[in-house]
Parts: C-alpha cells; sequence; structure tokens
C-alpha cells in the first residue's frame, strides 16, 4: 500500500502534519492507498509557490504553455490503464468508463493546448480617430480549484488546462476519496517539467483545505464542482473577500418520454444516463416522465431491459454497474429509498442493498425504479446521486415541460419524441444548461460550453471556448501616440 504526498513548489512532500488518510476500495472495502490530511500551513506553501511561479508562467507565450500541455496529454495517454484502474479502485466506476474518462482528459488537454495559438482580445473603434483602442485578455493570477470524486480525472482537468493556458498557477483539492488518481494525474504534470510551482496539489478535507482556498487572500478565482450545499458556503466566503468564482453543482435530470417516442431508444437512453457510473453523474437522469398512452409498454421494456445490467466489482470484465463510491453514499442512497417507500411511491425494481459472496465486501446497491412517484416527493426533488430513477407520468406535453421544470436544479434535460413541433418547445420551455433531444442526459462535449441554471450553478460556464470567460479578466487598452 503507499502512501501518497502534497505537490507544491516540483516537490512530492507529506503534510506538516504528518497524517494521512486510508481510501477505500467501494468494491472489496481493501485499503488501496493513503494521502495526506493537510492543513492551513501545508496550504500557504502551495500559495507562496504558485505566486512566486506566477509571473514568468503568465510572461512565457500561449503556445509555449501550449507545448506542455501536450506534454502532458501524452504521458496521460501512455499511463491510461494505471490511471484508469486508480478511479475505478478508488471509487467504483467500471475500468472501461474510467479509460473513457481518463482518454477524455487527454483530449481536454488537447484542446486547451491548441488555444494558447487563439486570439485574446478585440480591436474596438475608438471614436478618437488618433487613438488605437483593444481588448487584451490577462491571467487572474492564482486560481484555487476544488474538485469532487465522481469524475476525478476529467474535472480536474477541465478546470486545470483552461487555467493554465490562460496564464494562471494553480492549486488544486481533490476529493479525498479520489487523491490517488489525482497524484496520478498530478505527476504527469511534475514529468512533463512544467515550472515548479505552477501546478500544486494539496489534498486534506474540505472544511480545512476546501474552505482555506475559499478564504485565502493569495487566490484569486476559485473554481469548484460538487454539491449545491457546500457550493453556497463558497459563494458566501468568495463574495465577501471579493475573489471571482465559478461553481458547478447538482442535478435532478428529466428525461421527457412522449407518446410519439422511439421506445427503444428511449429505453436504451434512459437506463444508461440514470445507471452509468451507478447513478453518479451530475447529469445523471434521475426524473422519467412518461406519457400516460405509453406508460405500461415502456415500463415493460424497462423492466426486461434492466434485467441485463450485470453489476460488479468494476475490474471485471463485463461489469456495467460497479458499487457506490463509498460506504456513505450508499447510506444516502439507501435512506432516500427508504424515503420513497414512505412517502407512498411504488417501488417496482429492486430497492436494497446486494448481499451474498462478492456483494458482502462491498458498497452495491441494486439499480431502483419507483413508479407512481408525485413530483413534490423528495425522490423528486433532491439529487439522491445514485442508481435510482422516478417515474411520473403526464397526459399532454405543456404538463411534461412544467413537471421538468419543477425542481430547484436546472443541469441536464431530455426528450424523446419524432415531432418537430416538441422538440423546438422543449428547447425554449425547459429550464437547463444541457438540453437533449432523443439523447440521454448524460453526455457532455469538451468543446461545448457546459453548465446548469437555477440552482445547478453560478451561471457562469466551463468547458470549450467558454472556460476564457472565468480564467481571464479583460483589460481595455487605450493607445495614443
Ligand atoms: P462535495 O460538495 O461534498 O465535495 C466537492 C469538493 O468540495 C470536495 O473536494 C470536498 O472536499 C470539497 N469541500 C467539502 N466541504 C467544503 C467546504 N466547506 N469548503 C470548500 N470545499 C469543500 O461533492 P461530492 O460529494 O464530492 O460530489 C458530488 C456532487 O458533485 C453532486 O452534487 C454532483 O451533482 C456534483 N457534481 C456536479 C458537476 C457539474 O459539473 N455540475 C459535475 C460532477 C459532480
Amino acid at each position: 500500500m503507499q502512501t501518497y504526498s502534497n505537490y507544491i513548489a516540483g516537490e512530492w512532500s507529506p503534510s506538516v502534519s504528518g497524517k494521512t488518510k486510508e481510501i477505500i476500495n467501494p468494491a472489496t472495502q481493501e485499503v488501496v492507498g493513503s494521502a495526506p490530511v493537510s492543513t492551513a500551513e501545508d496550504l500557504d506553501a502551495a500559495v507562496q509557490a504558485a505566486s512566486e511561479a506566477r509571473v514568468a508562467w503568465a510572461k512565457l507565450s500561449g503556445a509555449a504553455r501550449g507545448d506542455y500541455l501536450y506534454k502532458v496529454a501524452n504521458l496521460i495517454e501512455s499511463r491510461l490503464d494505471e490511471i484508469a484502474q486508480a478511479m475505478t479502485e478508488e471509487m467504483g466506476k467500471t475500468f472501461p468508463e474510467a479509460k473513457g474518462e481518463t482518454a477524455r482528459g487527454v483530449a481536454i488537454l488537447r484542446y486547451y493546448a491548441g488555444e494558447g495559438m487563439r486570439k485574446v482580445g478585440d480591436v474596438i473603434p475608438s471614436t478618437d480617430n488618433e487613438a488605437f483602442m483593444f481588448t487584451k485578455r490577462v491571467p487572474l493570477g492564482v486560481v484555487g480549484i476544488i474538485t469532487p470524486w465522481n469524475f476525478p480525472v476529467a474535472i480536474p482537468i477541465w478546470k486545470m488546462a483552461p487555467a493554465l493556458i490562460y496564464g494562471n498557477t494553480i492549486i488544486i483539492k481533490p476529493a479525498s476519496e479520489t487523491a490517488i488518481t489525482a497524484a496520478k494525474v498530478i505527476d504527469c504534470f511534475h514529468e512533463a517539467g512544467l515550472p515548479k510551482g505552477v501546478v500544486n496539489m494539496v489534498t486534506g478535507p474540505g472544511s480545512v483545505i476546501g474552505d482555506g482556498i475559499v478564504n485565502h487572500p493569495g487566490i484569486m478565482g476559485i473554481s469548484f464542482t460538487g454539491s449545491d450545499v457546500v457550493g453556497r458556503g463558497i459563494a458566501k466566503g468568495a463574495v465577501a473577500r471579493g475573489a471571482k468564482f465559478q461553481l458547478e453543482m447538482g442535478g435532478k435530470n428529466p428525461v421527457i418520454i412522449a407518446a410519439d417516442a422511439d421506445l427503444d431508444k428511449a429505453v436504451e437512453g434512459t437506463i444508461s444516463g440514470a445507471f452509468r457510473s451507478t447513478g453518479q453523474k451530475c447529469t445523471a437522469t434521475s426524473r422519467v416522465l412518461v406519457h400516460s398512452s405509453i406508460k405500461e409498454a415502456f415500463a415493460d421494456k424497462l423492466l426486461s431491459a434492466m434485467e441485463e445490467i450485470k453489476i460488479g466489482n468494476g475490474m471485471e470484465d463485463g461489469v456495467w454497474m460497479g458499487p457506490c463510491s463509498s460506504e456513505g453514499q450508499m447510506e444516502t442512497v439507501l435512506s432516500y429509498i427508504e424515503k420513497g417507500k414512505e412517502e407512498g411511491a411504488k417501488l417496482i425494481y429492486g430497492g436494497n442493498r446486494l448481499a451474498g459472496s462478492e456483494y458482502d465486501k462491498g458498497f452495491y446497491v441494486e439499480p431502483t425504479i419507483f413508479d407512481e412517484v408525485d413530483s413534490k416527493m423528495q425522490i423528486a426533488q433532491e439529487e439522491i446521486f445514485g442508481p435510482v430513477i422516478a417515474l411520473i407520468t403526464f397526459d399532454d406535453i405543456e404538463e411534461a415541460f412544467e413537471l421538468a421544470n419543477d425542481t430547484p436544479f436546472g443541469l441536464s434535460a431530455s426528450i424523446y419524441t419524432e415531432n418537430i413541433g416538441a422538440m423546438l418547445q422543449f428547447i425554449d420551455n425547459v429550464d437547463a444548461g444541457l438540453v437533449r433531444i432523443n439523447a440521454e442526459t448524460a453526455g457532455v462535449e469538451l468543446q461545448a460550453p457546459f453548465g446548469g441554471m437555477k440552482q445547478s450553478s453560478s451561471h457562469s460556464r466551463e468547458q470549450g471556448e467558454a472556460a476564457i470567460e472565468f480564467y481571464t479578466s479583460i483589460k481595455t487598452v487605450f493607445v495614443k501616440g
């Protein structure tokens, strides 16, 4: 079992606390390694290193910074299986999904490496015809990045790559549950030879290191992905000291199955959207709104397709759905299943912790379907973040749009229909940052903006060209000869 370290000023070092925390494989409960439980002092050292590296890094050309990102991409690609295995062992996602995510990280790095050669300003005509006026985007300085455990490669990289290409230096605090995967990714930045202090990683509790990032006067921008409860607190702290911040948070994503939907495609998209990654995606389908005329036919097909889901240790061939990421996560999911029953929803599939043989060792919950759910029930309003869906029936498409919008969240939404009018109405009426037609709710393309509406986001966008908005400030320059 390996003990991992913090990465500060180009070196791997233990926390000054001397403390570490074990990381548990949710499929087996075996210890897979341990990571530092860091302190405010460790964070101060990282901020100092990032501050010292800042000016020289910002002075490099975008192309030179891009060259580093290309090197990191190649290194991650060469260690793809090793990184993906660490991910599966830390948080339970199946190995093929973990490999897909790691490959996504490589593609994101290459995309942003290319951004180093693209424009960072505009020429604006001055009313003074002897003057030259233009904008120039400049880095924020030191940026703090706080990430969750559910996409432990893609999310850190979709924040780090744009932060770096636009000239910022960074401190990342990954989720403690996936600190080993994070360390392996950061090791690729180390091997690529980035100047010391440009990238720093400090692991530890959110209440110490996460909160420390939010309140540190040396950090000019905070990019956070995680739960809405933690996000709201970060917003308060950042506003109080005038730091720039960006939050991407939870979802309660609906899929609408219209009366004319292709039911086979709708079932396939519902299962994939709801149960891949054990339902632990911010864009996972959690509410299935079905037209009453096809409800029975849809439910029959759905229930028979559920039988195909093979559950087990994500490292084993043929396994389609792994365990919940931790014991705590499993307990949360099971408690929502109990709430659903108490609220009067009808449990039509699953609903239990899996037991027997290898299941006894891990945190496995059956994929679960509730029928006859009322939109006001807790299981239809709150993010469960597990393999549980709620079926809600509607009679006309306007009612479906109202139901789709009937939660505090607004991350992703999809519809299955052949009717172009319904598609266009859906695009206009649904409150979601990601709107998908005849496709599952989960699914993000790295070159397009990503983010939510309502309580899912701070209303900024990540990824694609949109990332420049957060990671830079605009200077308006007026030059007169
Ligand atoms: P979480 O909010 O518990 O933790 C996220 C990160 O914040 C972790 O690194 C954690 O240590 C840190 N943190 C905890 N308390 C903190 C504090 N007081 N101050 C600062 N940082 C603190 O979330 P999680 O359980 O790791 O992840 C699951 C959540 O993330 C779900 O709600 C999911 O929807 C959301 N998510 C959103 C997106 C998106 O892009 N919208 C993507 C993935 C996950």
